[in-house]
């Protein structure tokens, strides 16, 4: 399956920069490594509104990876971006002739940009190719699909990861510090909010459920639930969900408004909510000894935190060069990356059990 060439290279650059004990750390890994100076070329599929506002720049200044490849079913995109940022033509593909990057050598990481009806079949065969993977949230149209690629890049012996920039957020790493460590006490309340007021495009991707598999619970919830998630340190056992609709026609395929309450275990609740109707970025935990809350929470900058001593004082960074550093670094150094496949299927089955909590308007049970 693999180019020999291709493969030579790598086990020579293995040789070169690692010892033998080093697969230890990451066994999966052992069959790629890299000397630490080398920059991970990263290939862009799909050049809509995020990988040319946020990740192609960000690419521009990230230390341990560069935007080697795109990916684009748009020829006059091809040719902008090819001269925008220097990208040469053997390193640009559309959908089609996409798995002939099994050759190339340059990419080392595919990025998965695309509606989330196709990251499942552009993950598998991105991983067919040999490449590492990072797919955009939410991971995919379901749990089941979610299962399918954490499979296939397992078998294919290659590193997944999801789009989860927060998770490299200094303010968001201070959330999980307070509510983990629980260093204002035990939690008794938390509230997380995100959502926006639709004025986009009526025929966008994200209103076709069949493209985007539903509408802000998928889009904007997913934050909330990782907040939830992330601030906890727990798991949810049990949800109970309700859907909101004052625009039936623009929000005929997809859910608009969804406020739900997720069951920790001994108990904890923590109220969440979507909306593609209600502009909402926070979170906001209290404990038996104070507070702490982001306001706004979850934008590509501009977060504020504070907490009963004060303002959090944390600086706004590029969230997504970090993420993308993150996962270069924890190929080069064959360590797991803290936003796996595996973490965003455990959002899949939280946003499952929500859309089957607001079907049977009953509790849920949460199989995580
Ligand atoms: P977008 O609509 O701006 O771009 C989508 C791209 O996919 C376009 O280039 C389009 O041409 C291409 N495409 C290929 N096949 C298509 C099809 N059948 N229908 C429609 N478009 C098709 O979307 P976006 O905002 O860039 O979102 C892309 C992905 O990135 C989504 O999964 C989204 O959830 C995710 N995203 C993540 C963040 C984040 O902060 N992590 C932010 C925005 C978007």
């Amino acid at each position: 399956m693999k180019n020999s060439n291709f493969y030579n290279r790598r086990a020579f650059l293995r040789t070169l920069s690692y010892g033998i004990g080093a697969a230890a750390i990451m066994p999966a890994l052992d069959t790629f490594a890299f000397p630490a100076s080398r920059k991970l070329g990263i290939a862009l599929v799909g050049l809509g509104g995020y990988s040319s506002g946020q990740l192609a720049p960000a690419l521009q200044s990230t230390a341990h990876c560069y935007l080697a490849g795109i990916v684009t079913g748009t020829p006059a995109k091809a040719s902008s971006w090819s001269s925008q940022y220097k990208i040469p033509q053997k390193n640009i593909y559309n959908y089609e002739n996409f798995d002939r990057i099994i050759d190339n050598p340059d990419i080392d990481i595919v990025y998965v940009v695309l509606p989330v009806a196709l990251h499942k079949e552009f993950t598998i065969r991105a991983a067919k190719a040999g490449k590492h993977v990072i797919c955009e949230k939410p991971m995919a149209l379901n749990a089941a699909d979610c299962v399918e690629m954490i499979a296939a890049c397992k078998q294919a012996n290659r590193m997944l990861s999801i789009g989860y920039r927060l998770h490299f957020e200094p303010h968001h790493i201070e959330v999980m510090r307070l509510g983990q460590k629980q260093i204002y006490g035990k939690l008794s309340s938390l509230e997380a909010a995100n959502g926006f007021t639709w004025g986009g495009n009526k025929d966008s991707w994200r209103l076709k459920k069949a493209l985007s598999g539903g509408g802000a619970l998928m889009d904007m919830g997913i934050y909330a639930i990782q907040a939830s998630r992330y601030t906890t340190g727990q798991e949810p056992l049990f949800v109970k969900a309700r859907e909101e609709k004052t625009k039936p026609e623009l929000f005929a395929d997809v859910d608009e408004t969804i406020y739900w309450e997720l069951e920790f275990p001994e108990g904890f609740k923590t109220e969440g909510k979507s909306s593609y109707n209600n502009n909402w970025s926070y979170l906001k935990v209290e404990a038996a000894k104070g507070i702490f809350e982001l306001s706004p929470s979850y934008g590509y900058g501009g977060i504020s935190g504070k907490t009963s001593s004060g303002m959090m004082n944390l600086p706004n960074i590029n969230q997504q060069a970090a993420q993308m550093d993150d996962f270069a670094q924890c190929i080069l150094q064959k360590r797991a990356t803290r936003v796996p496949g595996e973490e965003g299927l455990k959002d899949m089955k939280v946003i499952d059990a929500i859309y089957k909590s607001i079907a049977s308007g009953k509790k849920e049970a949460i199989q995580i």
